[in-house]
């Protein structure tokens, strides 16, 4: 096929070929960044999953401390009923009439009830407690779990990601060197549409279908393509079109 191009199109075609290296240059080198940009995003991950057990663990001792302050609220309510109920028995061989003494004992029976209320909710909140604290416990580990695996992370995704920029270096000397061998002018197209196009200058067709947008081409288009007259654009995206 190619001994019937004539020098032109040979010279075009070589052309191609050199913008097509120059891309798939340019998509590994894309590909390695986007992976460096991922490993960074997980790291960012992680960070965040030890901000949300850190602030679980906050919450956790807030509700913890609350609890004990109503504990005491309810203890000291005991004592100060118990107290009072010590108090009004006293007073019990004081009084001088049915009535009153009745009533004593109603106050003394009323506030005994509610020491044994107290009593009940005091010892619900001790059990609490203990299951707050086991669950302080759980979530503390769950701190220590996230922060070990964000220095894990860290230590890990720096090796990687300088091995990942010595290659990016390596392509970049790669696609330098191809450069080389591109016309300028056409080497000016090919960047200019490259960053238009999210990376992507030149579009292979496959089966009359442009591989840049997926749209179909003029039938036509791929027979003049193999003449390798000029460079051929898809109407739809513009790249630059190419057969293999
Ligand atoms: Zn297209």
């Amino acid at each position: 096929m190619d001994q019937a191009l004539n020098p032109h199109a040979q010279n075009l075609k070589g052309q191609i070929d050199n913008l097509v290296r120059l891309q798939n240059l340019d998509l590994e080198i894309l590909q390695q960044r986007s992976q460096v940009k991922k490993m960074e995003a997980d790291v960012e991950s992680a960070e965040h999953a030890v901000v949300e057990q850190r602030r679980r663990l906050e919450a956790q001792q807030q509700q913890t401390e609350t609890l004990l302050k109503d504990r005491r609220e309810a203890e000291r309510t005991v004592k100060e009923r118990q107290e009072q109920i010590s108090k009004l028995q006293g007073q019990l061989y004081d009084v001088k009439t049915n009535d009153a003494y009745n009533a004593l004992q109603a106050e003394i029976k009323q506030k005994k009830q509610e020491v044994v209320l107290l009593e009940e909710r005091i010892l619900e909140m001790m059990m609490s407690e203990d299951e707050f604290k086991k669950s302080t416990v759980l979530i503390q580990q769950a701190v220590k779990a996230a922060e070990g695996a964000v220095l894990a992370d860290q230590a890990k995704i720096r090796q990687d990601v300088s091995v990942l920029e010595t290659k990016v270096a390596e392509l970049q000397a790669q696609w330098q060197a191809a450069a080389q061998s591109v016309q300028a002018e056409y080497l000016d197209r090919y960047l200019r549409l490259r960053d238009a196009k999210g990376g992507l200058a030149m579009a292979k067709i496959e089966n009359d279908i442009c591989q840049g947008c997926r749209l179909s081409i003029r039938p036509q288009a791929s027979i003049e393509l193999q003449k390798y007259r000029a460079l051929l654009y898809c109407d739809n995206c513009a790249r630059i079109l190419y057969v293999e």
